[in-house]
């Protein structure tokens, strides 16, 4: 990492911790796991969100081994009406386990989706909630968190659900009104929530969208 990348790394942990969440920087995903995993004994519901940072980490199958419940809605075996079960159970489960589309130097986090299951667990119901987010996802301030959601965030998951949503062509947020938009709610932690107890962990590696 550079002294630059350090110094962007170091400025956005004070600022989240003065913010009142807990942050922490870690090398590696491995290091993540093994992080995450001090905070999870196996007796714990699991609650996973949408986030392809918390998959690429490798920590599903760990906490299979362990023999957590886990609510993991991406399990392709589960029934639509298993899908909705399994969002609703995230809301209350012991940990939740998500990252952010956007951390910023100035201590929040950015972040958007179409339903609302994860971003309503990252603020109330778990237990606890840890939040993994790569160094590709930290920014100056919310400005640029939102500019990152329209530029790469939310075009790259559109492209990896197919959709037909046209940031999928352009590459960059044409503000669509298509019943297939993904982008409908945007949540902006500005300081820890009153109830729940937040973890960020930032890796030194490129993760998710
Ligand atoms: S609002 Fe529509 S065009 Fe913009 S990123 Fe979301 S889905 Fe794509």
């Amino acid at each position: 990492m550079t002294k630059k990348d350090e110094e962007k790394v170091n400025r956005t942990i004070s600022s989240l911790k003065d913010h009142g969440f807990e942050a922490i920087y870690v090398k590696n995903k491995d290091k993540a796991r093994a992080e995450i995993l001090k905070h999870i004994p196996p007796t714990a519901k699991v609650g996973i969100g949408g986030s392809a940072t918390i998959r690429e980490i490798g920590i599903i199958p760990r906490l299979k081994e362990q023999g957590n419940v886990i609510y993991d809605h991406w399990n392709e075996e589960l029934s639509p009406e298993q899908v909705l079960e399994t969002r609703k159970a995230q809301m209350t489960s012991d940990v939740f386990l998500s990252s952010t589309n956007a951390l910023t130097e100035s201590g929040e986090l950015v972040s958007r989706e179409g339903i609302g299951n994860r971003t309503n667990s990252m603020c109330f119901g778990p237990g606890k909630v840890i939040i993994a987010a790569g160094t590709n996802k930290i920014v100056p301030d919310v400005h640029a968190a939102l500019k990152r959601i329209k530029e790469v965030a939310a075009p790259l998951r559109n492209k990896s659900l197919n959709t037909a949503n046209p940031c999928v062509e352009t590459g960059v947020c044409q503000d669509c009104n298509l019943p297939t938009r993904i982008c409908r709610i945007t949540l902006i932690m500005e300081r820890k929530p009153v109830l729940t107890d937040i973890l960020v962990i930032v890796i030194g590696e490129n993760l998710g969208y």
